[in-house]
């Protein structure tokens, strides 16, 4: 199968399975199959909680869905924390859902703690 990959990325991405010691198809492959464990685990940790997407306004304000609970959870992010509003936390299940998602990672997140 072949996937065709945004020039951009493809530069990172051969520049860092070069410094691993790994073929640009191989490093593809463990990077893939990383997120998809990544995924499997936040599934299997907090089933029925989802990202349902950002604020229009606000991209530091995203919104949760629970779709057990059938209620909605906003996160902030403010200085590299993450907050909830709903329960006034910077460490319940919806701050450590966002921060183990792996498309959050590049917002630079600090561990909820
Ligand atoms: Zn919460």
């Amino acid at each position: 199968m072949t996937v065709n990959i945004n020039r951009g990325t493809y530069v990172v991405i051969k520049s860092q399975a070069e410094d691993r010691r790994y073929s640009v198809k191989d490093y593809v492959n463990e990077l893939l199959d990383s997120y998809v464990k990544k995924y499997e685990f936040v599934d299997k940790q907090w089933p029925g909680l989802s990202v349902e997407g950002f604020d229009e306004n606000n991209k530091n304000h995203i919104i949760l869905k629970d779709s057990k609970k059938r209620k909605f959870f906003d996160v902030r992010l403010v200085s590299d924390e993450l907050r909830c509003e709903q329960d006034d936390s910077k460490c319940c299940i919806h701050t450590r859902f966002v921060w183990m998602m792996p498309e959050f990672a590049k917002l630079g997140i600090k561990e909820p703690k």
